[in-house]
């Protein structure tokens, strides 16, 4: 019989994986809780008007005419001795490999205050869809010379540019639409991803919409009063118009359910095979593992998906998993015609992923706006390319 693969969740990290097992003869089935996908790049161009959140949607029909088998459901519990997942139908599954790529969960406890239900007032818009279109609507809602708040996590969680990517887009929002308004970014962390090209351009374009403050200047937030709009730091208190919450994170319920996270709320894995240090045949990829230096975005999760198909096609005839390298690159668009981006290359050493020195690097402070508006560019085409690669 043709070996058993259950993957769980349809995200960029477990739809590729899905697919790639089914290419190398696997029987795979594919249990994703959303019947179509929505996308986290680029929603936050989606916050400030400059697309919508159907351009953001992605269906499964591509998987299943490749045969997958695609369960619209959730799982809810894993039993590894048994190796059998099951769902919250009632339905059960068998696997000889599991693969887990289930994104992130919000750890509303790990931010006093916050909650699911002060979300509908505060949202996150950590998660593409209805928290999307709420911030949305609450940036085009507020009046001109109202602020902004945005509250910033510290490391780690769910792509690291990503706070200040829609930092940027906000102010553009401002400058362009609420010219009186203003964004303050309060940030528990006093350095970030791409921070001189975001710094380089936030004193050119916005030197009047965003005021950010680092962790030693007071900006880690350390409670949050919902029915104030309020955030709460050891140095004061902050209220807002739109309050945009993007609190701490740990891997997605399913991955404690299935024993594979550590105290940390993040899953540890074998950084060649990607399988769990602590539950042999479940192997985690995307967001939920902890991959050393590896970022948590979706380019790394396709990657991490492609790289553990090959070990799991190995496995499972007995061989040894080949060598891989890993490449991410992440865009950040800082305004419609200005982009920027980092890019790493990631090889196992000492149980991680970690950096290939001399490998890599982030585009050029001082660039002219030509480089910016082609940088754009990219941003778009590899997110058509990577969402055609995994759903088209
Ligand atoms: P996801 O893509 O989140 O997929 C997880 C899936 O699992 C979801 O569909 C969920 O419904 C499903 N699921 C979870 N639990 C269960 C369960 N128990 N049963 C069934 N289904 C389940 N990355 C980039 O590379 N470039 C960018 O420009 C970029 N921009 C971003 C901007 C923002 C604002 C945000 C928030 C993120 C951005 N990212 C970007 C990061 C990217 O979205 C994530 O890193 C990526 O989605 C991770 O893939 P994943 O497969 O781990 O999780």
């Amino acid at each position: 019989a043709r070996p058993s693969i259950v993957v769980i969740g349809g995200g960029f990290g477990g739809a590729t994986v899905a697919r790639a097992l089914g290419l190398a003869g696997m029987a795979v089935t594919l249990v994703e809780r959303d019947p179509t996908f929505l996308a986290c790049p680029f929603s936050n161009a989606v916050l400030v008007g400059m697309r919508s959140l159907e351009q953001q949607r992605f269906g499964y029909d591509a998987l299943r005419k490749a045969g997958i088998t695609v369960a619209i459901d959730t799982a809810t519990a894993c039993d590894p001795s048994a190796r059998r997942v099951t769902l919250a139908a009632g339905q059960t599954l068998s696997y000889d490999r599991l693969i887990l790529s289930p994104g992130i969960d919000l750890h509303f406890a790990g931010l006093p205050g916050y909650s699911e239900q002060a979300a509908e007032t505060l949202p996150h818009a950590w998660k593409a869809g209805a928290q999307t279109a709420l911030l949305a609507r609450q940036l085009a809602a507020m009046d001109d010379g109202d602020t902004v708040l945005m509250s910033v996590p510290a490391n780690p969680y769910r792509c690291p540019p990503g706070p200040y990517e829609r930092a940027s887009l906000i102010a553009w929002y401002l400058k362009t639409r609420k010219p009186r308004s203003k964004l303050i970014v309060l940030d528990a962390k006093d350095t970030f991803s791409k921070q001189r090209l975001f710094m380089e351009a936030w004193s050119t374009l916005y030197p009047n919409q965003i005021e950010w403050i680092g962790q030693s200047k007071g900006g880690a937030v350390t409670s949050v009063e919902a029915g104030d709009r309020t955030l709460v730091t050891d140095f004061g208190r902050h209220k807002g118009s739109v309050v945009n919450v993007i609190p701490p994170q740990r891997a997605g319920r399913i991955a404690e359910a299935a024993g594979a996270a550590d105290r940390s709320g993040w899953c540890p894995v074998d950084p060649v095979t990607f399988e769990s240090r602590r539950q042999p045949g479940i192997h985690v990829i995307g967001d939920a593992g902890i991959m050393g230096a590896m970022p948590k975005s979706a380019f790394s999760a396709h990657a991490q998906a492609k790289a553990c198909a090959l070990a799991v096609a190995a496995l499972v005839r007995g061989e040894a998993p080949p060598p891989v390298k890993l490449i991410n690159t992440c865009y950040s668009l800082v305004a419609p015609e200005y982009g920027i981006s980092v890019a790493g290359v990631y090889r196992p050493a000492n149980g991680l992923l970690a950096d290939v020195e001399g490998a890599g690097g982030t585009s050029p402070l001082g660039a002219p706006a030509g480089q910016r508006a082609l940088e754009a560019r990219y941003a778009e085409s590899w997110f058509s390319t990577i969402t055609s690669d995994v759903y088209g």
